[in-house]
């Protein structure tokens, strides 16, 4: 293997953290360094709980107007 083009795959304790939105986290083996954000998981996705879902999500278009307002504040501001 050529070591200085292939990423370390991070096993046992130094195992990737994924961290999901309704708070569970668990460890899996993974060449990313960083941890892994979920918006579902097996904890609380529907498919697996049989509930239904009461997590609510931002979507792209409420995040942009959030992201309009404060360039908005900052031009008022400046
Ligand atoms: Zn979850």
């Amino acid at each position: 293997m050529k070591t200085w083009i292939h990423p370390g795959y991070n096993t046992g304790d130094d195992a990737t953290k994924v961290v999901c939105i309704c708070g569970h986290t668990f460890t899996v083996n993974s060449t990313v360094a960083w941890p892994i954000k979920l918006e579902n998981c097996p904890n609380c996705h529907p498919t697996y709980t049989g509930k239904e879902q009461k997590i609510v999500v931002k979507g792209r278009m409420e995040k942009f107007l959030e992201k309009q307002k404060r360039i908005d504040a900052m031009k008022k501001a400046a």
